[in-house]
């Protein structure tokens, strides 16, 4: 039986949402080993203030952070809140947020572009205002969403092009250029163009990628609509895939990290389509396990089980300066059970579940 011993890790990239359903969606995350996690803000109100001291119709990080950690979150060794950026966001907010200590990195989401996004500006408008040149100097990371928001269904997913494709050839190369010392961390990255853009620029950009990413394409999603599939950005095609697997099992791959983009929903279809995201919260280093093995690698094997550890738990800690854990947990190749999370606010349905999948093949001992 293949079984390998890893340091906990960070999911860098995840959704806990807010209130009562905080503790199980926590707990789901502490229970896969993770010892910390970058915690979203597209909360309602958005995440955009850092200080509780700023009066505001926003939360702060502070606020957010407290909810966290007195929901299960203190358990975690790290904890980051970026700041939603909004048409309100200052470069002051930028610089005295980092002075503090408490603002680690801000958070670009195209308007409209997902749950929660609303509230998003146009990113050319961060170019000009000043806030990527405070994040700049002041060394907080960008995280970005990076799709071309308001495009018409045509463009959107075209045979040749799609959003992300758009923005990534468009509007990245600009923000790359302009402020060269400028950390990205290009999220949830889901096509071969924006696995070029990543590996083609400097060691200041780096990128997050999903279990459903390196698994699924759009074919799976649209083989009998299976809408547990339906995140954002969507699932893409074979070439994609291929490119984003060739990313994170590559020997020396420094670039790409877990950031699981969980998204946990109760109720998933709504009246008229259906929420973005993919619920994996309690499976993610299991469901990693098997993206490895779907791309040829052999997770017996040494080698391959240090390629696997650096891109679960020690390419994204360097890429944030986060201690690595001294705590451990262990990944075994063995049949686990998958039941549906049960929470304050109904049963959430951990992805490969709702495929229909009730067994995994890797189980986690902590
Ligand atoms: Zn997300």
């Amino acid at each position: 039986m293949i079984s390998f011993t890893l340091p906990k890790w960070y999911d860098l990239h995840t959704h806990f949402r807010q209130g009562d359903v905080l503790p199980a969606y926590i707990q789901a995350h502490l229970d896969m080993g993770c010892a910390g996690a970058l915690a979203m803000p597209n909360t309602k109100p958005p995440t955009a203030i850092v200080f509780d001291k700023d009066k505001s119709e926003y939360w702060s990080i502070e606020r957010y952070m407290r909810d966290l950690r007195n929901a299960g979150g203190s358990k975690f060794q790290e904890l980051v809140v970026p700041l939603y950026l909004t048409i309100d966001t200052t470069p002051d907010m930028i610089i005295e947020g980092a002075k503090s200590g408490i603002l680690k990195a801000c958070k670009y989401y195209p308007p409209h572009g997902t749950t929660g996004a609303e509230f998003g500006a146009p990113i050319d408008k961060y170019i000009e205002n000043g806030i990527f040149t405070a994040m700049e100097v002041a060394g907080v990371i960008l995280c970005i969403h990076g799709e071309e928001h308001g495009l018409s269904p045509d463009k959107y997913f075209d045979r040749s092009t799609n959003a992300e494709e758009i923005f990534y050839s468009t509007h990245m190369p600009i923000i790359r250029d302009k402020f060269p010392k400028l950390k990205i961390v290009c999220e949830h990255i889901t096509t071969k163009t924006a696995v070029d853009f990543v590996s083609e620029s400097s060691d200041k950009v780096a990128a997050t990628v999903t279990p459903q990413h390196l698994i699924y394409t759009i074919g799976d999603l649209i083989q009998g609509l299976k809408y547990h599939l339906f995140c954002l950005p969507v699932l893409k095609h074979c070439e994609d895939r291929n490119a984003l697997q060739a990313a994170v099992t590559a020997p020396d791959n420094t670039k790409f990290f877990a950031g699981t983009d969980s998204a946990p929903h109760s109720i998933k279809a709504t009246k008229c389509g259906c929420a973005a995201g993919c619920f994996t919260g309690g499976i993610a280093p299991q469901l990693y396990a098997m993206s490895f093995e779907l791309a040829g690698v052999d997770l017996s094997d040494q080698k391959s089980q240090d390629i696997f550890k650096n891109f679960l738990c020690l390419n994204g800690a360097n890429f944030y300066n986060l201690p690595i854990p001294q705590e451990n947990f262990t990944l075994v190749k063995q049949a686990s059970p998958l039941k549906a999370l049960k929470t304050s606010n109904g049963e959430v349905m951990p992805l490969p579940l709702g495929l229909g999948m009730d067994i995994l093949p890797w189980a986690i001992q902590n």
